[in-house]
């Protein structure tokens, strides 16, 4: 067991099993030696990739998004674009550069990035150094004012929030803890029966065979709630981008990734990715609940198509056809990342459907 792990194991023989929330929240952000705290995760030589490492394309499609439903929404005064989880800041640079051909949204943008870690904040300094816009950092979305609208981009952010899981059993739903074995080892371990009152499911679970797994992202759907409330009071939207499920499907997706292979989750905490997918419904019921109009989700492919990469594609692509036609291939087929991810739009109640959610 490494040193993170061996501290885990300190505080739950103190304090009892801690809920695997708990455990991905060190696992993840532990100043000295949490996961994203202490590299860059990203890309070929990192431990995953994401769409905007594949292609400048989505950061631009998205940019313009962005731009069209401000304009949609009749121009509203100092728009606020914020990013969660910039990763190395590509996304938004390719949106930025996009938008020089609105610059009427993008002289008036206040940019704000919400990031935890200290080296991914760094290299988003750098990717952004040239950007043209003033941009600033903040490390909790809790902390904007609602003072200005604001357009939202969250792209494979909430796959990384902690959650937990739910468990049916003969004997009723436990919460899958994370324990210590006897050989001192972390492992998994089930809570006793919880009564039906205290669990967070919302759906209809009572046929849930033995073994279902039930995933509950409480710090997901609190945010989801935030963001619906933010759009809802001072105008503007959020779009969501990630790989998840419409529909729980109680099965577990919980999962560690290191060298973008699956590795094990509790073995060497804070060396691997831990993520989750996301729950769509739940989020889409948060965000009603605080107030604000939701579309989708739908899937990648259907969005970046509806958006318009093709044309997109065929302009980039004098200079490297077969390598353009693979982005596309990559972000939009159904074998990809077409249907897998899936895109979550937020705005106002009376606002128009924005665009391709029509
Ligand atoms: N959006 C980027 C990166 C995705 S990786 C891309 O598409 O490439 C997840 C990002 O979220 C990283 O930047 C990570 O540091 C950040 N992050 C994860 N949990 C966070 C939290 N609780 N608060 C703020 N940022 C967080």
């Amino acid at each position: 067991m490494n040193a993170l792990g061996q501290r885990i194991a300190a505080l739950i023989a103190a304090q009892g099993p801690m809920s695997i929330a708990e455990f991905m929240t060190i696992a993840l952000h532990d100043r000295e030696a949490g996961y994203y705290a202490t590299r860059d995760p990203l890309g070929v030589a990192g431990d995953f990739i994401t769409a905007p490492e594949i292609s400048q394309m989505f950061g631009e499609l998205i940019g313009l998004w962005l731009a069209q439903v401000w304009q949609d929404q009749g121009r509203p005064k100092n728009p606020r674009l914020v990013e969660l989880g910039p990763g190395r800041g590509t996304l938004l640079a390719d949106a930025l550069r996009a938008l020089k051909l609105v610059p009427e949204f993008l002289r008036a943008l206040d940019v704000v990035l919400v990031e935890v870690s200290p080296v991914l904040r760094t290299l988003q300094e750098k990717s952004l150094s040239n950007c043209g816009v003033p941009v600033r950092w903040v490390p909790e979305f809790r902390t904007i004012a609602h003072d200005r609208p604001f357009y939202l981009i969250a792209n494979e952010f909430f796959d990384a929030l902690p959650i937990q899981q739910y468990v049916k059993t003969e004997r009723g739903w436990c919460e899958r803890m994370v324990s210590v074995d006897r050989s001192g080892e972390l492992a998994f371990a089930l809570s006793p029966p919880l009564p039906e009152w205290s669990l967070p499911i919302a759906q209809n679970r009572a046929g849930a065979p033995n073994g279902s797994v039930y995933e509950f992202s409480k710090a997901g759907v609190s945010l989801a709630e935030d963001i619906g409330h933010f759009v809802e009071d001072v105008g503007g939207a959020a779009i969501i981008i990630d790989y998840g499920y419409d529909v729980p499907g109680f099965s577990e997706t919980l999962q560690a990734v290191a060298s973008h292979k699956f590795a094990d989750v509790l073995s060497a905490p804070g060396s691997s990715d831990l993520s989750a997918h996301v729950d769509f419904s739940a989020l889409r019921i948060a965000a009603r609940q605080g107030g604000a109009a939701v579309y989708g989700p739908i899937g990648q492919g259907e969005f970046l198509t509806a958006l318009g990469i093709a044309q997109r594609a065929e302009r980039l692509s004098r200079a490297d056809p077969q390598k353009i036609a693979a982005e596309v291939n990559r972000l939009t087929n159904v074998d990809q990342m077409g249907t897998l991810f899936k895109a979550l739009a937020i705005v106002p109640k009376f606002a128009p459907t924005p665009p391709g959610f029509g």
